[in-house]
């Protein structure tokens, strides 16, 4: 099948330079630690100074590229404020140590914000005694629940510097950026209350994590949110996102090249989830299944210890949304929870 995006730049700029994309606008490649080895920041042109969308993983070595950045990137300009998309640690990983040198205001949503101090605050042990008892229930045999709960709370390992009490946005307001208009849409399902910024003037959309040209963003249900049903908040929000866009909108992802076609993929990553959810109640119809059941149906590649989280978040979450659409029924059963269509 033909890709139905259309990519109009082949290649991100070399850490720690700058791409204009769109008049005013540029675009920061930054490497990550993991398999998604990269992250797009956006560097929006603010008076003598510049606005940040997010900020790039918290590690000596993004520092580094940081500072040749403030030299060529940003020309010795100044960040005059720093907006994150989400919670997620490559993209809040540098706000409190950008906001500190450049005495710059770090803008996020409430839900954003509420989260990354919750998950920050817990204990090792709270974490632990968390996961046991939620990936228990759905199914994860007692090695690899060992494994999960002896991870202790990796988000403050990664995030050892928080930003300050940020600034509030939320869905609606308007963040004037050079006297232009960035409309803030608010993303669900993949982080509480994601932000995705609107330039209505030329239809240019910084869209972090909610969409993405290549792959689809995870899904997770968290151990302190059990009964969250982020498939449909994600698939809900992202049509109310191609709704109030235009279909030749430049999306500027967080991952991945820049591209147009908006409306193109938003369909697919929901068809996606849909079939993921056809599946997910097929194995329900077959016989009761835990969610660690569905691992080999929704995933066919062999999945390590730090994939197997990401994976049960989001094979809980297609399960929590077919029972809250009807569609299976859930037992407890010896302390385990079966699901069937
Ligand atoms: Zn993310």
């Amino acid at each position: 099948m033909t890709d139905p995006l259309r990519y109009p730049f082949d290649q991100a700029p070399e850490p720690g330079q700058r791409r204009e994309v769109a008049p005013g606008v540029h675009w920061l490649n930054f490497p990550l630690p993991f398999a998604l080895d990269h992250i797009n920041l956006w560097l929006l042109e603010d008076g003598d100074g510049w606005t940040l969308v997010d900020t790039g993983f918290s590690s000596r070595h993004t520092q580094e590229i940081w500072r040749t950045a403030f030299q060529d990137a940003l020309g010795g300009r100044p960040i005059h404020r720093i907006i994150v998309t989400h919670y997620h640690p490559d993209h809040i990983g540098q706000a409190g140590w950008l906001a500190r040198q450049f005495q710059a205001p770090v803008w996020m949503t409430r839900g954003e914000w509420a989260l990354t101090t919750q998950l920050h605050a817990a204990s090792d042990q709270e974490i632990g005694d968390n996961f046991r008892a939620f990936f228990g229930r759905h199914g994860v045999p007692g090695d690899d629940l060992d494994a999960l709960a002896g991870r202790g709370n990796t988000f403050r390992k990664i995030l050892p510097e928080l930003p300050p009490q940020p600034e509030t946005l939320a869905a609606g307001d308007a963040v004037t950026v050079n006297g232009d208009t960035w409309r803030v849409h608010i993303g669900r399902g993949h982080a509480p209350e994601h932000i995705c910024l609107y330039r209505e003037r030329d239809q240019v959309l910084i869209s972090g994590d909610q969409v993405l040209p290549k792959i689809s963003s995870n899904l997770t249900v968290r151990a302190l949110d059990p009964e969250d049903d982020p498939v449909t908040a994600f698939t809900d929000s992202l049509r109310a996102l191609r709704d109030a866009m235009d279909e030749d909108t430049l999306v500027l992802p967080a991952h991945g090249l820049p591209f147009h076609g908006l409306h193109a993929r938003v369909n697919d990553l929901c068809d996606h989830h849909r079939e993921q959810l056809d599946a997910a109640e097929d194995a329900c119809r077959q016989q009761p299944i835990t969610a660690h059941d569905l691992l080999p149906v929704l995933f066919k590649r062999k999945l390590d210890s730090h994939q197997l989280m990401f994976a049960m978040g989001e094979s809980i979450a297609h399960l929590n949304c077919l029972l809250a659409t009807g569609r299976v029924t859930r037992q407890e059963r010896d302390g385990r929870l079966y699901f069937s269509a």
